[in-house]
């Protein structure tokens, strides 16, 4: 397969960690014979810095002539940074929030599994932390609370403010059939969660959540309210596959999954639109204390660029060879630092990001060859 994806580099660690996600990608491709055309673009402090705004818009037709996009991250220390002090909408971060308008990115993924070697980084009791688990959040991304009308207004000498829950039944409907899509590619499940006990907006979305349903006979559907999800989180895992929900519950749900897998720099994330096109970054920022000193985690970026293949082009197999390395090289023993405990260090064979990159590319197999 010819593909075509821009790369963002970014800030910070984000052009080390692309680096060795492209690397991986390139085994890929000589394993199962594909072929990728990059692109690199700015975006961020250093689009700032070269071109005056956090994304220009050549960079953004350079994205949506592509396939798909792999992100690194963006920004830098935000109180010492110059590119702090100016005004909001000339920040880095105002150059990622433009881009996922432009491209219309409303089903954000982020799945949170917890590999059974780093089990000990696992906030969680140790007889929840042995049954591991592997879900993912399905957030919608562009509607509900964060984009409803608000107001704040002085009403009978007090101060009243006013944030809208909006969602129509299209918005709920390409996020419902987005979540059942991924779930028959993995244990065909979805927990959709909402709070209709008490929210219009909720009832509005079970409703539409089980008209979806209906088209797909092989996943099963079942409703959480959102107060219950989050302690269901922490008190077993284990019992979800696809999380479906709104903005808001998934902006929380999301970060209370990923918290529990005890290593952001393992996370990986996907944005996705209504066609096949993608943005594919790590769940961790630009790191800006460890950035040019390679140490930073790629695994993250490593596993968006998986996701990037499964979700954007459907190359499942080589998805898999992708987080089967990462696996392997995990068994090996092989860390970055951020995955050791402290006083652990001589129980690992600690590496750095480019030495990590190499590692994972050399384990790439395609079982056929
Ligand atoms: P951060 O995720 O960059 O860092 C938090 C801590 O985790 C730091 O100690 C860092 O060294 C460590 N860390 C993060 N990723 C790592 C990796 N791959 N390997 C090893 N260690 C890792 O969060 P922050 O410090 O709050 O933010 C730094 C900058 O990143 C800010 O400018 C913030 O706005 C930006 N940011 C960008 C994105 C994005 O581009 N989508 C997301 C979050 C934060």
């Amino acid at each position: 397969m010819k593909m075509k994806v821009t790369c963002i580099p970014g800030d910070g660690i984000g052009p080390e960690i692309v680096a060795e996600a492209r690397k991986v990608l390139d085994k890929v491709c000589s394993e199962f014979g594909h072929e990728i055309e990059y692109k690199d673009v700015l975006m961020g402090g250093c689009s700032i810095d070269a071109t005056g705004v956090p994304l220009t818009d050549e960079a953004i037709e350079d994205c949506k002539s592509a396939d798909a996009v792999l992100m690194g991250s963006i920004g830098g220390n935000t109180s010492t940074s110059p590119w702090y002090k100016l005004e909001p909408s000339l920040r880095p971060e105002a150059g990622l929030l433009k881009l996922r308008k432009s491209l219309n990115l409303f089903a954000n993924l982020r799945p949170a599994y917890l590999y059974p070697e780093l089990k000990d980084a696992c906030p969680l009791k140790e007889s929840t932390s042995e049954k591991g688990f592997d879900m993912l959040i399905m957030r919608e991304l562009t509607g509900g609370l964060y984009f409803g009308k608000r107001s704040t207004e002085e009403r009978n000498g007090e101060m009243v403010a006013v944030d809208t829950l909006e969602y129509k039944e299209s918005e709920i409907r390409r996020i419902a059939i987005k979540a059942f899509d991924v779930a028959m590619k993995r244990r065909k499940s979805v927990i959709s969660v909402d709070k209709a006990n008490v929210l219009d907006s909720s009832r509005l979305w079970r409703k539409v959540v089980e008209e979806v349903k209906k088209d797909y006979p092989e996943v099963s559907l079942e409703h959480m309210l959102v107060d219950n999800c989050a302690m269901q989180l922490v008190k077993d895992p284990s019992q979800f596959d696809v999380v479906l929900t709104e903005n808001m519950f998934g902006d929380i749900l999301s970060d209370e999954a990923s918290m529990i897998t005890g290593s952001i720099g393992m996370l990986p994330s996907a944005s996705l639109n209504d066609t096949k096109f993608g943005l594919y970054e790590p769940s961790h920022g630009s790191a800006p204390d460890i950035a040019g000193q390679d140490i930073a985690n790629p695994i993250a970026t490593v596993l968006s660029a998986a996701m990037m293949l499964r979700y954007t082009f459907d190359l499942d197999k080589e998805a898999d060879s992708i987080e089967e390395a990462v696996r392997k090289v995990l068994e090996e023993g092989y860390r970055t630092t951020d995955l050791v405990l402290k006083g652990q260090e001589k129980d690992f064979t600690l590496v750095g990001c480019s030495r990590m990159g190499d590692l994972l590319a050399e384990r790439i197999i395609n079982c056929k060859n």
